[in-house]
């Protein structure tokens, strides 16, 4: 997969949001968000100013993609995939994106970043029904669960997640026992459960140009 080379602060100021990218420091005033408003560039405040309809459909897939921490052909693969599936498009992206390994191990807190769950399940930190997997795109079904190998179980992060419990909620398609660091998944996820601020019909928008 194609590595992004810039900072990871520069894709938030890039897309103007919070991509939560770098764990803890994301929730401090050390953000670039927060600290500076402006897009990057020489040309950051004109691109700002001069959206089109295009522009406006290609930042927010963008977003969605930096989010999640996609290269581009995935992302188009999971539209791809999104289509033929029963419902509403862009929903059925959203569901397919938050199914994806990496990000079960993020939001069950096993993990402060998207970035550092996938680096956990590359490592083979991971099991899924007890059995390693380190493919950080595997999706996950309701009835599985997530867990983390013992001989991982000293990580800093770990040791604090069993002490003090988790540090943000947990979207209620899955639960976690913080002290056994086990999630288990019980149903599909919900619109309502994903927490990125998106407009994803923009993203079907753009795909079907
Ligand atoms: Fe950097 Fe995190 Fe702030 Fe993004 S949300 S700019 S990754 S500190």
């Amino acid at each position: 997969m194609a590595r992004y080379t810039e900072s990871v602060c520069r894709q938030c100021r890039r897309e103007g949001v919070k991509l939560f990218l770098k764990g803890d420091r994301c929730y401090t005033a050390k953000c670039a968000v927060v600290k500076r408003h402006t897009i990057p560039g020489q040309h950051g405040q004109s691109r700002q100013r001069k959206m089109s309809e295009y522009g406006i459909q290609l930042r927010e897939k963008q977003k969605c993609r930096r989010a999640y921490g996609i290269s581009e052909s995935q992302f188009r693969k999971y539209y791809d995939m999104a289509t033929n599936m029963r419902g509403v498009t862009g929903d059925n992206m959203l569901f397919l994106l938050e199914r994806r390994l990496d990000n079960v191990v993020y939001r069950l807190g096993l993990a402060d970043s998207r970035p550092m769950a996938r680096q956990m399940v590359n490592h083979g930190l991971i099991l899924v029904d007890g059995k390693k997997v380190d493919i950080a795109s595997y999706l996950v079904k309701p009835g599985q669960t997530v867990s983390v190998r013992d001989k991982s179980r000293d990580m800093e992060n770990l040791k604090e997640l069993r002490e003090q419990g988790a540090s943000k909620p947990i979207p209620k398609w899955l639960e976690l026992d913080a002290d056994k660091l086990t999630g288990k998944v019980v149903a599909m996820p919900q619109r309502d459960d994903i927490d990125l601020t998106v407009e994803e019909h923009l993203i079907v928008e753009f795909y079907s140009r």
